[in-house]
């Protein structure tokens, strides 16, 4: 038997001598199942059809994404810390090569994940490394894999090492969260935010939806409480989902002014 991973959005699922006849991360109205219908993959083709390529994106955050593009095509980012590494977001494809090239990069200490749409394979990853993997409660009911190293946390802040901070923000799902980093860009702060705080193609501007393939807003109370929820932390820069979208300076207020614009936008009654 094998565990089997949906191609449409990457979440894998228990070992069965046949695939599921239903994904439902996809099934959702913040995803969509494909018109030539439910797609499945074994790790085993995955891996055969698949690499992973990786990018330094400062001297101890590097970047892991699938080549060619697998599923939504998110990146994962790698912490490297003295305390240990920390893996933010998952990635679907987990072979030899990504194991030996973080072993020799010191392992994992934990993995934490933004939302359910990048839980993926994070057990596989989770289980070679031993190590716990921190999900928001709130969305505990999208885990489709069960696995004794998850541990879902509560409330609204999580400190997961000496300065690597979780807030939950809520908006595109109720337990969505991000990384606090506070001594990323150099020491001025980065902000690691998955889906929850999406960095836009204006890489001066961040965006909040319910649902990113589908186009759904969120209410401008909902964005309003993001931006202020994060007001009180200082980033520099912010490093979304997707290869290449980060803010390179400014990011605190990128937040707060995108997020007053998008309100903005929802309130005016122009047509
Ligand atoms: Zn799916
Ligand atoms: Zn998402």
């Amino acid at each position: 038997m094998t565990i089997h991973i949906c191609t449409t959005c990457g979440t894998s699922y228990p070992d069965t001598a046949e695939p599921p006849k239903r994904c439902p991360i996809c099934d959702d109205e913040r995803q969509f199942v494909p018109r030539s219908g439910q797609g499945w993959i074994t790790p085993a083709r995955l891996a055969a059809s698949h690499a992973n390529a990786w990018r330094r994106l400062e001297p101890d955050l590097f970047e892991v994404h699938t080549s060619p593009g697998f599923a939504i095509g998110q990146r994962a980012l790698l912490l490297r810390l003295p305390t240990g590494n920390i893996l933010w977001d998952c990635i679907a494809l987990f072979d030899e090569a990504t194991e030996a090239l973080l072993r020799a990069l010191g392992g994992l200490s934990a993995i934490a994940i933004s939302h359910p749409h990048y839980y993926t394979c994070m057990q596989d990853w989770a289980r070679a490394f031993d190590c716990p993997v921190h999900l928001h409660i709130a969305d505990a009911d999208w885990v489709m894999r069960g696995d004794p190293l998850i541990r879902h946390w509560e409330g609204d802040t999580l400190s997961i090492a000496p300065g690597v901070t979780l807030l939950r923000l809520g908006g595109h799902f109720p337990g969505g969260t991000v990384l606090h980093w506070a001594e990323g860009a150099a020491r001025r702060g980065a902000l690691l935010s998955g889906d929850i705080v999406q960095v836009a193609a204006d890489l001066n501007r961040v965006s909040f939806l319910w649902s990113y393939p589908n186009m759904m807003p969120l209410s401008a109370a909902t964005v309003r409480r993001i931006a202020d929820r994060l007001r009180p932390c200082p980033f520099e820069r912010i490093y979304g989902a997707f290869t290449g979208r980060q803010v390179m300076s400014g990011g605190a207020n990128v937040v707060q002014q995108s997020a007053a614009r998008y309100v903005e936008l929802l309130q005016s009654e122009q047509s």
